[in-house]
């Protein structure tokens, strides 16, 4: 049986001379991840190759459980090509590619991050600023449920205003205190704007009843942020991502 999706390249590594291994971000199936046999020659199935960051329509064979499956066509419909001329638009990308990578399951079905992961790269395409990509990364953790809790300190519950609050923690789950600081040890700082910011857009994305993230789109659209505060949003989400997959994503390093 073959199955047909859409899908956008969000990992690739050359396997022989001619093949390609591709980890593709599917619309109906999630992530999969299969050979491309004879992919790199310029008259296959596959149009000369799967490009990293680039969306298309392809075949596979779904296989069993989880595993490499047999990619049998791709077509490229989308290459986000604004990313290719600006590179700290292309390495956002790249970052978010690993995030997606390395935090959604194989064949785990997310439409609606689909959807919006596909949105978030014509945004970076198009050279618009950091909500676009803060809100996808922010978006990404609700999906897979591993949101923090940025409201009030999770040990004491104190209202967190401003200076008051001055980590994040993993292990505690969200924000921290000053006083509450003191008894953790894997904590990270955090700067009052950073904090601001990624409630702010946090808000944009509230959870149903059902526990569904509801993606409003295009509400980031057009919020400026200043560079400062949004580096230390971006602080804040890189901790936490470090804490929880318990190392840095390689691309992590490009964003400096
Ligand atoms: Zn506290």
């Amino acid at each position: 049986m073959l199955l047909k999706d859409v899908g956008i390249c969000v990992g690739r590594k050359e396997y022989s001379e001619t093949s390609q291994i591709a980890t593709i971000f599917t619309r109906h199936q999630g992530k999969i991840r299969g050979i491309a046999k004879g992919a790199r020659r310029a008259k296959s199935k596959f149009g000369g190759g799967i490009e990293l960051l680039s969306r298309g329509q392809l075949v596979f064979s779904p296989g069993r459980g989880s595993g490499l499956l047999t990619l049998t066509e791709w077509t490229a419909q989308e290459n986000y090509l604004g990313l290719r001329r600006d590179l700290q638009q292309l390495y956002r990308a790249y970052y978010l590619a690993e995030l997606v990578d390395l935090f959604t399951e194989e064949q785990d079905r997310h439409e609606q991050l689909y959807d919006f992961f596909d949105r978030s790269l014509a945004d970076l395409s198009e050279g618009r600023g950091w909500a676009e990509f803060l809100v996808f990364q922010i978006r990404l953790l609700q999906e897979v449920g591993l949101s923090p809790q940025l409201w009030s300190c999770v040990r004491c519950g104190k209202g967190s205003r401003g200076r008051a609050v001055g980590y994040i923690s993993f292990s505690e789950g969200g924000i921290l205190c000053r006083g509450c600081a003191r008894e953790v040890s894997e904590k990270g700082r955090i700067s009052p704007a950073g904090l601001e910011i990624v409630r702010k857009l946090s808000s944009h994305a509230p959870r149903s009843p059902a526990n569904e993230p509801t993606y409003k789109q295009g509400e980031a659209d057009g919020a400026v942020l200043e560079d400062e505060d949004s580096r230390g949003a971006q602080k804040l989400l890189s901790y936490w991502v470090r804490a929880a997959l318990n190392r840095e994503p390689k691309t992590a390093r490009l964003l400096h």
